[in-house]
């Protein structure tokens, strides 16, 4: 097969996060690593032409993101639309690239982790900043020691030796050559305790991926999904409370919606106290076989939109979509063979993006308005945005002018006799995120890097802001959610390891 013939068989599945492994799987056909010049011209995603033109993807943000599968187990969901394949976790379908390396690896962490590195080293990516992303199923319905255990697997594939314990790995991390900056894991709100927050914190997990796909109680019990809003509310409740960083699952075209429906649903999201998720994947349902949804459709009783409705659907999404919000993905990949009935995302993206401009629209999210890597001489300025929400205030604080982000944080500011699941939390603010955009730089290059910057630490000022208003509001100290790998960050401004948050005393 040729270059061209390859990418336009696999053209549709390509996402920015999976395209570099599609690169290799092209190189095995081809004998040989195709350039990316070579595979940019038949690429139809405008957004992803892009980056096989200027190959950063992966460092764009800061750092090198990667997916590591979990066995197959039982999930104690039962969800209309979720398809099982014999073999892999409930929800995933092998033939996607994650997927085929973990099955390869007989799920092995450490051997998923070490393999996934060697490959983005191959081809050039800078990897002392990694963020974890743990998929299959539902997380939370794994027994404890097979997490403790997989959560080891993976530190030590990214120290590169085998630890004693998940806690050497851990402490050998904070200073290791690659540093873990983020662990997010998935799962059903309703599963989300107190003792199990405890668990995830102790084993360095920063976000949490819920599946809630509806805000409308009636479609939760149509789907099957078993659990109500209010269990919704109460996860994330608890998830920020914690520090951690919250990303929703929302699923459009469900049995019992309509374009309207979800366009209503989208706003209850953003609008509602107990909802407003930081980041959102936005997974229109597909109609996948051995599915009830499947069924559903076979006796007439569901239809999948028309494009046009479903474009409708995401536009408004888009529109929706708040400043403090980052879409993460908009339509699921996932290939012809699986989908019965739905829209298959070709170049959606680039559609729905080329249309909003037309309409004179624009998305505010994270991800449209986050700086690509280089250095700015823009102007910026300090935007605050206050929320009310379940159980406490959200502060967004930013850096940015008209057009870009630069840096933000993102400040929680629990109520007042809340329950605090760790004794470092009580009377604290707690910083959930910190983010300037940017190149990647190897740990010691960013600190010379910073100094020539026009945006010398941006991160830092919004953090002593932060701290400052922490005080005002009469908050004795304030505590950050640090990945294990940034921890040394924090030291140098003067925090220190308090349980499992790095806490610095504001009373003086
Ligand atoms: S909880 Fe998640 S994995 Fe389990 S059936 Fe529902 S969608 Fe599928
Ligand atoms: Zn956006």
């Amino acid at each position: 097969m040729s270059i061209e013939e390859l990418v336009r068989r696999d053209g549709e599945k390509i996402t920015p996060e999976n395209l570099e492994e599609y690169r290799r799987s092209w190189a095995k056909v081809l004998g040989r690593m195709p350039k990316n010049s070579e595979i940019w011209p038949f690429i139809e995603d405008e957004e992803i032409k892009e980056m096989y033109k200027t190959r950063s993807v992966r460092t764009e943000s800061g750092v090198a993101p990667f997916a590591v599968m979990m066995k197959p187990h039982y999930c104690p969901g039962n969800c209309v639309y979720c398809p099982l394949e014999q073999g892999m976790p409930k929800s995933y379908l092998s033939d996607e690239p994650a997927a085929q390396r973990a099955k390869k690896l007989k799920f092995d962490s450490r051997l998923q982790v070490e393999m996934r590195l060697k490959q983005l080293e191959e081809t050039g990516h800078v990897t002392d900043k990694i963020d974890l992303i743990v998929i299959g199923g539902t997380f939370s319905a794994y027994p404890d020691d097979y997490k403790l255990e997989f959560f080891k697997g993976m530190f030590d594939g990214v120290n590169g030796f085998v630890s004693d314990s998940l806690e050497s790995a851990q402490k050998f991390n904070e200073s290791g050559k690659r540093r873990i900056v983020g662990i997010s894991v998935e799962t059903r709100p309703d599963w989300v305790t107190e003792q199990e927050i405890i668990l995830w914190r102790k084993m360095g997990v920063t976000k949490v991926q819920l599946g809630v796909q509806a805000f409308d109680e009636q479609i939760l019990r149509k789907i099957e999904r078993g659990h109500d809003l209010d269990a919704v509310g109460e996860a994330t409740r608890m998830c920020r409370n914690a520090g951690i960083k919250i990303c929703y699952h929302f699923m459009p075209n469900l049995p019992g919606s309509s374009p309207e429906k979800d366009m209503e649903m989208a706003r209850v999201m953003f609008a509602d106290p107990r909802f407003q998720p930081d980041y959102l994947k936005v997974y229109p349902a597909m109609v996948i076989p051995d599915t009830e949804l499947f069924n559903m459709w076979k006796r007439g009783e569901y239809e999948s939109y028309t494009e046009e409705d479903l474009k409708k659907v995401l536009k408004e999404v888009k529109r929706l979509t708040p400043k403090w919000c980052r879409i993460d993905r908009l339509v699921r990949d996932i290939s012809k063979q699986w989908v019965s009935s739905g829209t298959l995302r070709t170049n959606m993206r680039q559609q729905l993006q080329e249309e909003l401009k037309k309409e004179g629209k624009k998305c505010l999210c994270i991800r449209c308005r986050e700086v690509r890597a280089g250095i700015y001489d823009a102007k910026v300025e300090l935007k605050m945005d206050e929320r009310e929400t379940l159980g406490g205030k959200e502060l967004f604080m930013s850096y940015e002018n008209d057009e870009n982000l630069f840096s933000m944080l993102r400040l929680r500011l629990p109520d007042k006799g809340e329950k605090m699941l760790f004794p470092e939390l009580v009377g604290a603010a707690i910083i959930r995120e910190v983010h300037t955009y940017g190149q990647v730089k190897d740990l010691q290059g960013q600190a010379l890097q910073e100094g020539k910057s026009q945006h010398r630490g941006l991160g830092k000022r919004l953090m002593a802001k932060a701290e400052e208003i922490a005080k005002e509001r009469g908050y004795e100290k304030m505590a950050v959610i640090s990945a294990i790998g940034t921890r040394e960050y924090y030291k140098k401004l003067g925090y220190a390891l308090e349980g499992e948050y790095m806490v610095i005393d504001l009373s003086e």
